[in-house]
């Protein structure tokens, strides 16, 4: 038998939780990476897997991901994340979901979910009747704590833009800052009106290539095939569909000062890191400047479970601090000369005792 323990994601996770419910057919994983700080916090994907193992890998690398990413925006909750490994078909049935809850129940708080890819509101509010430990649940009114965290980790990314444009280009204002967008989904759409509210110069590019056109035309930006964004030559290369995409080829194409944006995993390998460095290009890295979402999702949880304020203006005011966790981070990688994303990597496994 190969040891689990010497997978190379496993990284002491607390807990691996292997799920399998025979009646509904469902097969998922629960993974549970830390706990240090709260509940292992995030959320469930939905997705078929041609080999299990990826899903595996996915779970062990995702909740990792979200230890750091929790500590670093500040949130009493540790890091978790689930799969459930569909069929090529993506079957999805009442039973499966009922299942999962109650998966999810049985660890008795120590893992809550919410959305990811391949999973709804609508499923979420499914997964809800079978356990408590659920967030991320529709909201009833427009001010109310929660719901879609697209908005909000929008937010938290203009926030990072600004202060990443400060830091690098000792600009106060966004007023004629250029700014490339990749990807005008939910977060990259949101970051373009924002920054347009501001004053910045913007050049937009989806593989929706109608959805860039429309939203430029709204906004009087420009717009660029997908294939051509990443060379475009502006101050900011905000990444906002895919991850990974910061690779050797990726690297050399940029013609930007800084890259800011809400793609999670940018970096397709570690020492991508240093290649930005040595173009001498800023890097927000991602888990930090994309963590308002969470810090609404975190905020619905605890305001529901334990009381604590539900008030938006609470949540606006901790995703407006997202920049004071970056301008820490380069500081602390001017000092060091070692690159942000291992400065912020540090800096997390620090704040999670590790
Ligand atoms: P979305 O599906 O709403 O939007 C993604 C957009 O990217 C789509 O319009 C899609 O057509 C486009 N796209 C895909 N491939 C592309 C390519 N090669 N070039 C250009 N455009 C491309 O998703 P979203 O919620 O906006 O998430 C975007 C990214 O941000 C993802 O990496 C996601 O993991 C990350 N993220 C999202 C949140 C959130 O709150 N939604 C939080 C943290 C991180």
């Amino acid at each position: 038998m190969t040891a689990f323990w010497t997978e190379p994601d496993y990284d002491d996770h607390e807990i691996v939780h292997f799920v399998r419910d025979r009646v509904s057919g469902l097969t998922a994983i629960i993974a549970v990476h830390s706990t240090h700080l709260g509940p292992g916090a995030g959320g469930t994907r939905f997705w078929h897997y041609a080999d299990p193992k990826d899903g595996l890998r996915d779970a062990l690398r995702l909740s990792r991901g979200m230890s750091y990413k929790n500590a670093m925006a500040g949130l009493p909750m540790g890091g978790g994340k689930a799969v459930i490994l569909a069929d090529r078909n993506r079957t999805k049935t009442p039973e499966m979901l009922a299942a999962f809850g109650r998966a999810i129940d049985g660890l008795g708080g120590k893992y809550v979910t919410a959305e990811d890819v391949g999973i709804s509101e609508a499923d979420m509010v499914a997964v809800a009747r079978e356990t408590e430990f659920v967030t991320g649940l529709p909201t009833e009114a427009s001010d109310d704590v929660g719901g879609d965290p697209g908005p909000f980790t929008a937010m938290g990314i203009f926030h990072g833009i600004k202060a990443a444009v400060a830091h690098k280009l000792r600009r106060e204002s966004l007023e004629g800052v250029h700014v490339a967008i990749q990807g005008t989904g939910s977060v990259g759409g949101g970051v373009a009106r924002l920054l347009a509210r501001d004053g910045a110069k913007l050049t937009l590019s989806d593989i929706d290539e109608e959805r860039a056109a429309a939203l430029a035309d709204q906004l009087g930006a420009d717009h660029v095939a997908s294939d051509a964004i990443m060379g475009v030559g502006c101050d900011v290369f905000s990444p906002n569909a895919l991850g990974a995409i910061l690779d050797d080829e990726g690297i050399a194409r940029l013609d930007c000062a800084i890259v800011a944006g809400g793609a999670n995993n940018q970096l397709a390998r570690a020492h991508h890191g240093a290649m930005l460095a040595a173009r001498d290009i800023l890097y927000a890295p991602d888990y930090v400047i994309n963590a308002g979402g969470i810090i609404s999702v975190a905020m619905e949880y605890l305001c529901r479970r334990h009381g604590d304020p539900c008030d938006i203006n609470e949540v606006r005011k901790r995703i407006a601090q997202i920049p004071t966790r970056l301008e820490q981070i380069w500081l602390e990688s001017e000092r060091s000369g070692e690159t942000s994303d291992r400065v912020a990597d540090a800096m997390a496994q620090k704040l999670i005792g590790r």
